[in-house]
């Protein structure tokens, strides 16, 4: 019986380089049941992180009552974390689940039934189309819908509707990976595998908490990093993460750069590499372009220019730099601390350049894995429910969607391609005029998770803007709705998932939703089926009705495209689970890593993109493309390193970054019903460096107040490992509380919500917004009663010890037991290049 509140990446099984991790199952049942007492076990995969390992779900009597690892799964070996073992169930019979439809009447949420939820739906979608045109239509979905859900809404978007002003909160964590890649490499796709931890010899780890944010993956590079040869960690974090520890203690390096200046230390490690000879000339020369262009924009970044810019030692960026270019085999990881921040696509490009430099790519051991924040995320890009076209085609190549418009049978120039999607920070500006005035909002709480909260919180409740939430609680956003739908969740209804490595997961019903909860493909089929959308021979456009059924019309948009789904069904899915994409005739069992023959979808008529400019976002036009003859090489990119939008002033002297708990997952909204992840992180908090706590008075615990020139919270403090000048916030929390009578209620106030005091900017390339460097001024207010509630075990943990005993921190602990069993043989897994070496 283990407690993994406090034990969060369980006990070691250490193994050498080239070996297969070992297999172990995590399990966790509601107290008070036996295993035997289970009815039924039913395949799925934890929905709680893009790590998306795989589960099963217990079922008694009709409920979810615990989940356990798949030993046989390829992502998880059986495994899985905190969030999926106290996460994944406890929600769904919260007594607060919206179970009937919601409609605004007299200023008021009042409950209706679904007829008179759609038909207003319905009215107003209908009579805008008719006055203003499908301009007038926005959507804004999730990274947490399942794939057959997002291609529906896709087709019904870009072939019924024909509107560009789709996105999803996708925008919000991932759409830097996707831009990244598409500029390096000519398309979406993750080039790696988890596999390569088990080969590899050094693991790079940029802006990347992964011991909080996807935890069986840490778990995953601590059993090599604990064993007989463990690979060197380089962390590039500026909190003392667990990443940074674990840098210390392999010899590797803990580069904590200035928040906002992640390019500059990318491109002095990029001038490393070239002053050092660490090139692979003749790989680059076989499968790039753009190397001279690169070296000339790097040059300038000596180590010495680095540190004074970045607030780091020249001799770790030296350091760092000599362990990329002398391992074998690299595994970089990327996340929030360069997607969230300042130049992110230019900074994550950067990761690649490294890679393509080192000719390490696409070898057992030499991965990328630009991770997600969200468990499928990845659907959402493929699909095209965040606005590029399903199956990675290019919106501004007529021949990719003309082949839309033919697999639709619609007319092309209904499939919006006249210029680049929306993005989601432009759906919102559109909706604060009124200039899209239907926006449907499914399974995302913006009023939380966007930038610059109380501009959201305007938009969303305005009358310029008709809103329809589906979600399956009452969120912030919800509140604010003008007609609010109750949606099943995971468990409650079939469909495919997509981790962050391509692998693809089924997940099956396994109970009833509540009262007249309805899945979004249901939900999405009845607005389509109520709108009447055709195809061009007046056939119904949507022609599925059931979540298997969608998948097959998804596998044929996939056909001939490098997200190539066409050797997958459900049935393939069922059983040894976890199959990474291509599955096609020449890879039916799919494929562990892309590129391990050089190759890249770069090809201008193949391409997703034909690329940017990555200062300004100017995008590169299919002529300039074509001139450069691509031919299935990598493209090296560089930019050069500018300042961020808001730079501390005397007003606002520090710089403020979000950020994210191990124990909490986006806005709580499943995660906060769980009553052992909640108590171990219930409420907000701030983080400061002594030197800067010390400079203002401020004590472990005491209440302060945190402004940006936007707005200002009232939070606690924790006395924490940041670097000096920077404040760290967790983004989860908003007004939702979980008041234990009745299932949850709201505050009042916004008086923590961390984006009260982010902006509204983004990249110019992956138009993601800033979340990272912001500046900010932190005063006490008040003496607090206790220790901050930050949980002491990840990177919140307390800077110092000596406090006075009531501001002590009590170690974070008390998880419902879980049981963790170690298979004495290790199953058999497909695609495990270990396995073929034995
Ligand atoms: S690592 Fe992510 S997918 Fe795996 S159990 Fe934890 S939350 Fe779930």
């Amino acid at each position: 019986m283990v407690d993994r509140i406090n034990d969060i990446w369980g006990e070691r099984t250490p193994h050498r380089r080239g070996t297969t991790w070992p297999a172990r199952v995590d399990q966790y049942l509601d107290e008070g049941v036996q295993e035997a007492e289970v009815d039924r076990w039913v395949q799925s995969a934890c929905l709680l992180c893009s790590n998306g390992c795989g589960a099963d779900i217990a079922v008694k009597d009709g409920r979810m009552v615990g989940v356990r690892g798949r030993a046989g799964d390829s992502v998880n070996h059986g495994r899985l974390g905190p969030k999926g073992l106290y996460g994944s169930t406890p929600w769904a019979s919260s007594p607060d689940r919206l179970t009937r439809p919601l409609v605004r009447e007299g200023g008021r949420l009042v409950e209706t039934d679904w007829e008179t939820a759609m038909g207003r739906i319905v009215e107003v979608s209908k009579r805008l189309l008719e006055e203003k045109g499908p301009l007038s239509h926005g959507f804004y979905t999730s990274g947490q819908l399942f794939l057959e859900e997002y291609y529906t809404l896709a087709v019904i978007g870009k072939a019924g509707l024909g509107t560009p002003h789709m996105d999803g909160n996708t925008r919000l964590c991932t759409a830097t990976s996707a831009a990244a890649f598409k500029e390096s490499f000519g398309a979406d796709g993750q080039p790696g595998s988890y596999t390569d931890i088990e080969h590899c010899d050094a693991i790079f780890l940029y802006g990347h908490n992964m011991p909080e944010t996807q935890t069986v993956l840490w778990a995953r590079i601590l059993d090599r990093t604990r064993g007989e040869d463990p690979p060197r960690i380089v962390c590039v974090d500026p909190r003392r993460t667990m990443v940074a520890l674990e840098a210390e203690r392999t010899g590797g390096v803990h580069l904590a750069p200035r928040v906002g200046t992640n390019l500059a230390l990318m491109n002095g490690l990029t001038r490393e590499l070239f002053a050092h000879g660490w090139v692979e000339d003749e790989w680059v020369a076989a499968h790039t372009l753009g190397v001279e262009e690169l070296r000339a924009t790097v040059a300038s970044y000596t180590p010495t220019r680095v540190a004074e810019i970045c607030g780091v030692e020249a001799e770790d960026v030296r350091r760092a730099a000599r362990i990329f270019g002398e391992s074998e085999a690299v595994l970089s990881t990327v996340l929030q601390g360069f997607y969230q921040s300042h130049q992110a696509t230019a900074a994550s490009v950067a990761v690649h350049n490294l890679h393509l430099l080192r000719g390490q790519i696409g070898r057992p051991g030499s991965g990328v894995l630009q991770m997600n924040g969200q468990p499928t995320a990845q659907n959402n890009r493929e699909c095209g429910a965040d606005g590029d076209l399903p199956g990675f085609r290019n919106w501004d190549n007529p021949a990719h969607v003309q082949q839309l418009a033919d697999l639709w049978n619609v007319d092309v120039m209904t499939v919006p391609h006249w210029a680049p999607p929306t993005h989601a920070m432009q759906i919102m500006s559109y909706a604060a005029t009124g200039s899209i005035g239907f926006l449907w909002i499914s399974a995302t709480n913006p009023a939380v998770s966007m930038p610059e909260s109380a501009r959201i919180r305007k938009i969303l409740s305005g009358e310029q803007c008709f809103t329809v939430v589906q979600d399956l609680f009452l969120t912030e956003t919800a509140e604010l709705a003008d007609v609010v739908l109750p949606a099943a969740g995971w468990g409650e209804k079939t469909g495919c998932f997509t981790n962050v490595n391509r692998t693809v997961h089924l997940s099956e019903k396994a109970v009833e939703p509540p009262g007249e909860a309805r899945s979004d493909l249901d939900i999405f089929l009845a607005y389509a089926d109520a709108m009447g959308f055709t195809d061009m021979d007046g056939y119904p456009l949507i022609t599925w009705r059931t979540s298997e059924e969608a998948f097959d019309a998804w596998r044929e948009a996939t056909r001939g495209r490098p997200v190539d789904y066409t050797g997958l069904s459900y049935d393939k899915l069922r059983g040894p689970s976890g199959i990474p994409w291509p599955v096609n005739e020449e890879h039916p069992d799919g494929t562990d890593r892309l590129y391990a023959d050089g190759v890249f979808p770069t090809d201008t008529d193949y391409c997703e993109t034909y690329g940017h400019d990555l200062i300004t976002g100017g995008t590169v036009t299919e002529q300039e493309h074509r001139a450069m003859r691509p031919a299935g090489r990598a493209f090296l990119k560089g930019a050069p390193y500018t300042p961020p939008h808001e730079e501390p002033s005397a007003d606002f002297p520090l710089r403020y970054t979000t950020g994210r708990t191990v124990y909490q997952f986006h806005t709580r909204t499943k995660t906060g019903r769980s009553g052992d992840l909640n108590r171990a992180a219930p409420d907000a908090w701030v983080e400061i460096s002594p030197t800067d706590a010390d400079a203002r008075g401020i004590a472990e615990g005491d209440w302060v107040r945190v402004e940006s020139p936007r707005g200002a919270i009232e939070v606690r403090a924790r006395v924490g490992d940041v670097m000096d000048g920077a404040v760290f916030a967790p983004f989860h929390y908003g007004h939702w509380e979980p008041a234990a009578a009745n299932g949850g209620g709201h505050d009042d106030a916004n008086h923590r919500l961390a984006n009260e005091l982010t902006m509204t900017v983004w990249d110019p390339v992956s138009k993601q917004p800033t979340f990272k460097t912001a500046a900010c001024q932190v005063t006490r207010l008040r003496d607090g009663d206790g220790p901050a509630p930050a949980p002491t075990t990840g990177a919140s943990a307390p800077a110092r010890r000596d406090v006075a005993p009531r501001r002590r921190p009590r170690p974070t602990q008390g998880g419902g037991p879980t049981t963790s069993t170690l298979l004495t043989q290790t199953p058999t897994y497909m695609l495990d290049p270990a396995q073929e070496d034995s």
